[in-house]
Formats: structure tokens, sequence, C-alpha cells
């Protein structure tokens, strides 16, 4: 099942030898091959459906203030990321952090063509190298944004190992880059799956539930509790199926699979704005576009990939490995 999956592993070579070693990381970065994707509020430089990599002396970059992350090594060739988001584009950017971003930057120093794209409009259409290169980017950059500060003592903490560490200089306390897991669900009962919607999503937009597995909770408490609160319906046996990264910011969605033990819902107004039972007929029909008043979930989430697998039905072949 992890060939259906976005931001799955594309073996990466992410050469975390090097990273606590100073030398060798301005060595990879002064390699005739180097290339830093540049990132501006978690948009990346795209040309053509693949990721932009820049000489690290680029002038797009005169608008860094931290230095680039190590991300590793693509077929030998030196991979890094930073963050440019300091520059003002002259057109409107109201779009950027929406729903639906399908709006492009154009950055004047950089190539002709190229322009900053939301990864979320894009993530299909990427090699599952560029699309591991660009959530790890993504994540890691988005990371440094919002962890400045040392969460111990307050001090201005200073970046590390090649980007994936920040340390406090006042207190010494070393700091990590955050990933957090997300139990996201097949619920099922006999022929049917339960999915629901969030009141804040597009007209029709339905997907499977899920929610933050909290701290001293197994993924599979954390599946039957989710179900739970948002729907009332009680799940029995539950089973881990995949994972995917899902760098908005910084989550780990862990795909799994329950067996419900009831059918009645109760949907919790603040979480949904309604929860249903969808036979697998009425499923293979919203996957064609052909439901009334259902579509299918963002193609490249995990959601979508999840669903797709149970109308093959892959899962149970799967949870019987
Ligand atoms: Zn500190």
């Amino acid at each position: 099942m992890e060939d259906l999956i976005t931001f799955g592993s594309s073996d990466l070579d992410r050469a975390g030898e090097l990273r606590a070693n100073p030398e060798a990381l301005a060595e990879a970065l002064a390699h005739p091959q180097a290339g830093v994707l540049p990132v501006w509020r978690g948009k990346l430089l795209m040309w053509d459906n693949a990721l932009v990599w820049l000489t690290p002396n680029s002038p797009v970059f005169d608008d860094a203030k931290d230095a680039p992350v190590f991300l590793g090594r693509d077929d030998g060739k030196p991979r890094f990321a930073r963050d440019i988001s300091l520059w003002e584009p002259e057109v409107d950017a109201s779009e950027v952090g929406a729903f639906v971003d399908n709006s492009l930057q154009y950055h004047p120093d950089a190539p002709r063509g190229t322009g900053f794209a939301e990864l979320r409009m894009v993530m299909t259409l990427l090699s599952r190298r560029d699309a591991e290169l660009a959530a790890s980017a993504r994540a890691v950059l988005m990371w440094h944004e919002s962890h400045r500060f040392c969460a111990r003592c307050g001090a201005l903490s200073e970046i590390a190992n090649g980007g994936w560490q920040r340390e406090c200089p006042d207190c010494g306390r070393l700091h990590f880059p955050r990933t957090d897991p997300v139990v996201i669900m097949l619920i099922t009962h006999g022929n049917s799956l339960l999915v629901g919607r969030s009141p804040a999503w597009p007209q029709g937009f339905f997907s499977l539930l899920a929610g933050f597995v909290e701290p001293g909770e197994t993924v599979e408490a954390a599946v039957r509790r989710e179900v739970f609160e948002e729907s009332g319906i009680q799940v029995g046996n539950v089973r881990y199926l995949v994972s995917q990264p899902w760098p908005f910011p910084a989550s780990l969605m862990l795909g799994c699979w329950g067996e419900a033990i009831s059918t009645e819902i109760t949907v919790d107004p603040v979480e949904l704005e309604e929860a249903r039972w969808v036979t697998r007929e009425e499923m293979v029909e919203v996957y064609a576009g052909r439901h009334p008043d259902m579509s299918e979930p963002r193609r490249g989430a995990i959601a979508h990939s999840l669903i797709q697998a149970w109308l093959a039905d892959q899962v149970r072949k799967n949870t019987e490995l």
C-alpha cells in the first residue's frame, strides 16, 4: 500500500553523518552539483512540476535570514533548502495559506518561468524523490520559523546540526524538529465506510475522521477515542495500515483501519458538521464524480489513498499479512 502514498519514502540518502560536521557541510554546499531549494512562506520554487534547485549564491537568497538546511544527497548531489519568507512579492498574496491556493509568486531573481507553488496543489505531480525532499524542506523550515525561542528559558536559540536541531546559547537545551502524530481511519461496518466533514471545508467535501494522538495514548486508543468523540461510533479491532508525512505544518498521518461495533451516529458539532455511512457502491460513484452531493477527498492526501485501497478491496488483504 506504500506505493499509493504521496510523500512516501523515496529512499533519500539523508546523510545524517554530515550534519554535525561543519566542514563536511561547507564542502557539500560548495560541491559543483549542490542545489538549494528556496522556500517562501511554505511555498516551494517549481517549474514544470519539478522542484527548482538554485546555486547557493543566487541573489534569491539575499532575503534569507537563516543558513540553509541540509536535506541529504539526491543521487550524490547535495540538496539544501532555505527560507526566504522575508521577500515581499509585488503581486497580491492574499490566497497564500488558504484551503485552495492556486496562486504562483514570481521572484525577479529566480529563473524565468519558475514560481512559488503551494505544495498541496502540486503534490501529486511531483516525482517520488521531489515529494520527499519537498515534504522534508517544508516541515523543517516551518519548524524553525515557529520555534525560534528556547521552550525552556525563552532565549533566542540557534540553528545547529545542519538545520535538524536548535540549541539554546543560554541554558544549553537542545530542541529537535516536531513531528505530530495524527490517526486517520477507515472505519467500516460491513460494506459501509464512515466519513465526515468539517464545518470549514468546501461544499460537498468529505473525508475520513482523524485526530491528534495525545501524550500517553496508543495509536489504537486514539483511533477509538477520536471516532467516538466525533461521531459517537464505537470501534472494536484496530489495525495500523500505512503512514504519510503531512507537512502542513508537521503531521505524520498514521493510516488505520477499525471495525465499528455500533452504527448510530451522534456528531460532535464543534468537530464535524456531518458524518455518514457510505456504501462501497456509493463511494465508487463519489470517486467517479457522479455522486449528487459528495466529492472525493483531496488527491494526494492519505484519506484519498486509503479509501481507494478499500474500494479495491486491498485493506482486508493487507491486514491479513
Ligand atoms: Zn534555553
